[in-house]
Order: structure tokens, then sequence, then C-alpha cells
């Protein structure tokens, strides 16, 4: 189990574990993919590390990149075969941000024009800030990703123009 394994209930874990019933689509040694019980359109799939990990925040880095691999490369054939050009691509990381299932995944969502599904962005319900907001924002992200400790041996100095 991962680093923040659970003892709850994981219908995802049953699902790895042969236990729950699915139609996979992809499968490898540390990943699987199966269609959504509930589609927004046919061809919704949902990319599933096998390990139980509960939120995006928790998955390894590299294992948080395999997934957006896999999505990748079953996104041309999602498209080929739903017959439709658009897709989204979709995490949602923590009860907030609309997630359900507490066991990371990965939303890969054929659309269609009028499909009633959306993702509302920009969002109605904010102003737009003013610039000095945003680039004090920027800075502060900036003055994180360079802080000497906080940083780990992967992330490489950002170079975000500022
Ligand atoms: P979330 O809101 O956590 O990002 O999305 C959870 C997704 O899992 C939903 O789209 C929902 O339809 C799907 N789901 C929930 N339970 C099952 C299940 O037992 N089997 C499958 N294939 N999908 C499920
Ligand atoms: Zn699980």
């Amino acid at each position: 189990m991962g680093v923040a394994a659970t003892t709850r209930h994981c219908i995802f874990c049953e699902i790895v574990h042969g236990a729950g019933e699915a139609s996979i689509c992809y499968q490898d040694d540390r990943a699987i993919a199966f269609m959504d019980i509930q589609p927004v359109n046919a061809g919704h799939v949902l990319i599933v590390p096998r390990e139980h990990f509960e939120t995006l925040s928790d998955v390894p880095h590299a294992l948080a990149m395999h997934l957006f691999d896999v999505a990748l490369r079953l996104g041309p054939v999602v498209r080929k075969l739903s017959g439709s050009p658009d897709l989204n691509v979709v995490v949602n990381s923590g009860e907030a941000a609309g997630q359900d299932v507490f066991h990371h995944h990965v939303h890969l969502i054929p659309r269609r024009p009028d499909d009633g599904f959306d993702v509302p962005l920009p969002f109605s319900g904010s102003q737009m800030p003013d610039r000095t907001l945003l680039d004090a924002m920027a800075a502060r992200i900036i003055g994180e990703l360079h802080d000497p400790v906080k940083r780990t041996s992967r992330e490489q100095p950002a170079s975000l123009g500022a």
C-alpha cells in the first residue's frame, strides 16, 4: 500500500485486485484504466494507479507522470472511437475539488458540443484581480520554487518569466 494507505473500503482497490467488476481497457505493472461506470460520454476512461494513494498530492512524482503518459497514449484512441476530437483530462484532488473516490485517478473524458458537462473556466464567480495581486502571487510561487530548503532534487529552478 502507498504512503496514504487507507483501511477504508476502496472500490478502485477492489477493481485493481480483481475483486470488483470493471471494463478494463489498459493495464501495465503500475496502472490500470477502465471505463467510468457513469460516463459523461461513451469512452469516458479512468486511469488509476495499482497502488492506493488517496489524492494527487500523495502520488509519487514518477507514478503521477506515468498516469499522465497513459492518458496521453489512450487519448487518441478514445478520440477515434468516440468520434469526438475534444477531450477533458481531469484530476479532482481532495474533497473541496470534487473528488468522490479517494483512490487517485485521472479522468479522460471525450466531449461533445452539447453534452451538458462543463468545467466552467473562466470562473464567473470571480472578479479579475488587479495585476499587482497576480504579480505578487507569481513572485511568491517563484520564491517557493527557489527556496533551497524546500526544493527537492527532481525540481528544476523555475524560469517563469517574471
Ligand atoms: P471523482 O469525483 O472521484 O473524480 O470521480 C469518481 C468517478 O468514479 C466518477 O466519475 C464515477 O462515475 C466513477 N466511479 C465510481 N464508482 C465506480 C465504480 O465502481 N466503477 C467504475 N468503473 N467507476 C466508478
Ligand atoms: Zn484504493
